[in-house]
């Protein structure tokens, strides 16, 4: 199966999910109603009545809309009087209406022959998640970001690295609780070690908590789905729209990937075009701006400096300190 149809099956299949969970929940509030108050149960035996009865109005040739007209009478009284009951119990009115997620397609994720927003949304969040790396967001958040393991005396520079650390934390915290479709770009550059992804994947999971659509991956990774779909060696398509589309785009370790003329003039195509569409992007770097001009073009570096946050990360690898 091509990874298009591959995509596509999956996400039908959780729109099929959706409808049928709706349909079950709706089920199972019925079949409560019915048995705790009678007048529902009865309410239901009528209306199933009026459904079988309508079919021997099929039958009655002149005498049909009079018929017609006595049934739909008698359905219209039972659903008052299940409209009625659960009102005196407090039940919301549409208690035991099937509550889709999509109003427009009931979670068929088709109208008229055409395919849904809401199936097409679906298709898309699955391609992002599969240009994702499998990284554990949950187990890097902000609630467990570790201040206590940066020195809090001056380094060789006079800076004390747990004072720089708490004001690059504070403004990560900031930026991840006011993150919106138009922030800002960050980069954060520094040595293996110091705090750069974990603060990059806490603000990735607060995005993508509020429904933000977020791609994380490693520059390696991503610039290979760029490359296998430029030069078809993947049957997947659209992860170049959804790299360039996405709400927030954070690249890891950018620099560390083999580099080729391709993946120069990507890594140009997606800073810029995210530049221009004012759409946020995260980098995070071993590199100082100096040697991504010297790796990527001063073309790059000059995009990257005037449209981008800088932290400098600086110390000791706290990976070292924690075995310590
Ligand atoms: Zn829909």
């Amino acid at each position: 199966m091509s990874a298009n149809k591959e995509i596509y099956t999956r996400a039908k299949a959780e729109v099929d999910r959706r409808r049928e969970n709706a349909q079950a929940l709706a089920f199972e509030r019925r079949e409560e109603c019915k048995s705790r108050f009678p007048e529902i149960a009865k309410a239901y035996r009528i209306m199933a009545e009026t459904a079988c009865e309508c079919v021997k109005a099929l039958g009655l040739g002149g005498k049909a809309q009079d018929f017609i007209d006595e049934i739909s009478k008698k359905n219209l009284q039972a659903q008052k009087v299940i409209a009625d009951t659960l009102k005196k119990a407090g039940l919301p009115e549409d208690y035991l209406k099937e509550k889709y997620f999509c109003t427009v397609c009931n979670d068929n994720g088709f109208v008229d022959g055409k395919m849904c927003e809401c199936l097409k949304n679906t298709m898309r969040q699955l391609t992002y998640n599969s240009l994702c790396d499998k990284l554990p967001i949950e187990k890097y958040r902000f609630d467990n970001f570790s201040l206590e393991l940066y020195p809090d005396f001056p380094d060789e520079n006079g800076m004390i690295p747990k004072k720089r650390m708490k004001s690059f934390y504070d403004y990560c915290v900031s930026y991840a609780d006011d993150f919106s479709k138009n922030s800002g770009n960050l980069i954060m550059s520094g040595d293996t070690g110091l705090g750069k992804t974990h603060l990059s994947l806490a603000i990735a999971g607060e995005a993508a908590k509020k429904g933000f659509s977020v791609i994380y991956g490693s520059a390696q990774n991503l610039l290979s789905s760029l490359e296998n779909e430029k030069f078809g060696k993947s049957a997947q398509t659209g992860a170049e729209q959804a790299i360039l589309d996405c709400d927030l785009l954070i690249i890891d370790d950018l620099g560390a990937e083999f580099s080729t003329q391709f993946t120069v003039s990507a890594v140009y195509n997606i800073l810029n075009t995210r530049i221009m569409m004012s759409k946020p992007t995260i980098i995070s770097t071993n590199l100082t701006l100096y040697e991504i001009e010297e790796k990527y073009t001063q073309r790059i570096a000059s995009r990257i400096l005037g449209n981008y946050d800088l932290m400098e990360f600086t110390g000791r690898d706290i990976r070292v300190v924690k075995k310590n």
